[in-house]
């Protein structure tokens, strides 16, 4: 070897070029910042029959409900709303006879509530 084989040999250079790309990679894994869970909005209903609370809660996906109700602290459910009588219902696998997005009262297929749904009294975050 002489003092610019380093320089020439294809191999070592290919070998410099990886551990550059390498350097960079790790360098780029360490600034980037630590990823952050994303809060997705959802209409839940309280699934206490004397409260009925239809509100949006903010949470990371991941994270299932029930959530506590912020009235009466009843378990809120996802909302769906009745395609057939506009019952608005929560989600909830309460019957082995029946699937949790049909209808309690007439058996219709229920559709998830969009959180800007007039039926919406209250907007909160999750802590
Ligand atoms: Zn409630
Ligand atoms: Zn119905």
């Amino acid at each position: 070897m002489t003092k610019r084989s380093w320089k020439t040999n294809p191999f070592i250079g290919a070998g410099l070029v990886a551990l550059a790309v390498v350097a960079a990679w790790l360098t780029y894994r360490e600034v980037k910042p630590p990823r952050r869970a994303v809060e997705y909005a959802h209409v839940l209903k309280c699934d206490n029959p004397d409260c009925g609370k239809v509100f949006v809660e903010s949470y990371p996906e991941g994270q299932k409900p029930p959530f506590p109700c912020p009235s009466c602290g009843s378990p809120a459910y996802p909302a769906l709303r009745c395609l057939g009588n506009g019952h608005i219902f929560p989600l909830k696998k309460d019957s082995l006879s029946r699937s949790p997005y049909d209808c309690p009262i007439c058996g219709t297929r229920g559709v998830p509530l969009e959180p800007g749904d007039p039926a919406v009294t209250e907007q909160r975050a999750n802590p």
